[in-house]
């Protein structure tokens, strides 16, 4: 296990909380519990699908903005991957890659805003932790930057998803509300105050002989913000029962969430088949 992880875990309780447990904990109590304490790692496949190519697009950006919004440094970190193609890989999109990074250069060079300096460090690529509701959050900040005197946070999404016209307006509306932009703004919150102003979603859709952007800023207003913290200080009394619990409850709802439930192979054993 990982620092974080050991940390995370500490005596049988979870001590770091993210967004991604947050939500696993309201889909599912078991799904919660079997990623946090059963199997905390699952089998990672071989070969270059939707999410791995998500996160070489993520890995070139972050290398765009640390060198000031260079698509020089962009290149150079993208020939990385295709230096390391091999037979399982997915040529044509890292061909793709380049012209995605260069159309992305084209359209967002002249954007009015700087990537935040923060403890003396470039904002990009950022794992942040901090105190809240007596326990301590985390979150992987894909940018901050600074935009008319404001701080923003900017999450990037590579998406297969239409992000033009009504297809944009249905694509955002998926993340307000939303477990990671409600905990994102909170955070932004703590760490800047009022100088915080918003959480920026910035859409990437690769295509072929091409790419897609576009951009929707997401905002809570205090109230929101409550709900929020409401839903979350229940999560976090209802994790601490469930902890010392025998029974682990579960909502079959959730099996069949975003394309399936990854522990379905396990849940479809009897309790004592699963750990
Ligand atoms: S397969 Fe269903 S019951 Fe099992 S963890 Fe996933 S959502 Fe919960």
């Amino acid at each position: 296990m990982s620092d974080v992880k050991e940390r995370k875990f500490k005596g049988g309780q979870q001590h770091i909380w993210d967004a991604t447990s947050i939500s696993a904990f309201l889909i599912c109590e078991r799904k919660w519990h079997l990623m946090n304490f059963v199997r905390p790692d699952l089998p990672v496949y071989p070969g270059v699908g939707r999410k791995e190519y998500g996160s070489i697009v993520h890995d070139c950006l972050d290398a765009y903005y640390r060198a000031g919004g260079s698509l020089k440094a962009a290149f150079k970190r993208a020939g990385k991957y295709v230096e390391l193609k091999d037979g399982r890989s997915n040529v044509r999109s890292y061909e793709g890659l380049f012209l995605l990074l260069a159309l992305y250069h084209v359209k967002y060079r002249h954007e009015p805003a700087t990537t935040l300096i923060h403890d003396g460090e470039l904002f990009s690529e950022k794992r942040i932790e901090i105190p809240w509701l007596g326990t301590r959050f985390s979150g992987y900040f894909d940018l901050a930057e600074t935009h008319q005197g404001k701080i923003r946070i900017v999450d990037h999404k590579v998406t297969s998803a239409d992000i033009t016209g009504a297809g944009a307006m249905r694509y955002f509306q998926l993340f307000k509300p939303d477990i990671q932009t409600y905990l994102y703004t909170v955070m932004g919150r703590i760490l800047w105050g009022d100088d915080f102003d918003c959480l920026v979603i910035n859409a990437i859709r690769p295509m072929s002989g091409g790419a897609q952007f576009s951009r929707h800023e997401v905002r809570y207003t205090p109230s929101e913000l409550e709900e929020f913290t409401n839903l979350t200080r229940r999560v976090l009394r209802a994790a601490e029962t469930l902890t010392n619990s025998e029974v682990i409850p579960y909502r079959p709802t959730g099996c069949g969430l975003y394309g399936g439930c990854d522990y379905l192979p396990i849940c479809q054993f009897p309790p004592e088949a699963r750990g």
